[in-house]
């Protein structure tokens, strides 16, 4: 498999080289707003350290980054009053993924809704305000 790339894009938000919008983070994990959110609320869990993806992670990156995902899972459903929640995640080019740092989205959904088409930057205002909502939540 292809080696970690040091300057994706998740690498520079980890390291404040480029602005996101935060909303928790403890010692092995991140999680902030998608900027091209397909439902309100998107939002992305990564882990602090290097790995592209599933493939190449160690289980110890797996089971900090699924704790998180899981705690704001929790938090997007108290915050939208959802009715469940999205949890997606691409492995290389062929499998969906375009970032190559593991990424989990997490997406709360409303019962009968669709997901927005991909690829939308999103309204920076709003995913503020969303993101507020979420950290109120956790
Ligand atoms: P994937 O690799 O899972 O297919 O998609 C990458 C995700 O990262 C997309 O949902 C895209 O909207 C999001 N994304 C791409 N660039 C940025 C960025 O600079 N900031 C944030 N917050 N999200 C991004």
């Amino acid at each position: 498999m292809t080696a970690y790339d040091p300057d994706n894009i998740f690498a520079k938000i980890l390291r404040g080289e480029i602005p996101s919008t935060r909303v928790y983070e403890d010692d092995d994990t991140l999680a902030f707003m998608d900027i091209m959110p397909r439902a309100d609320g998107h939002l992305l869990v990564i882990p602090k350290t290097p790995c592209r993806n599933v493939l190449d992670a160690t289980p110890e990156q797996l089971a900090a980054v699924m704790g998180t995902v899981q705690r704001l899972g929790h938090a997007v459903l108290k915050a939208f009053d959802a009715d469940g929640v999205t949890i997606q995640q691409f492995n290389e080019a062929a499998g969906g993924q375009e970032v190559f740092h593991l990424h989990f989205h997490v997406l709360p959904r409303q019962e009968g809704d669709r997901l927005r088409p991909p690829g939308k930057m999103g309204d920076m205002e709003e995913i503020a305000r969303q993101a507020e909502k979420i950290r109120s939540a956790i």
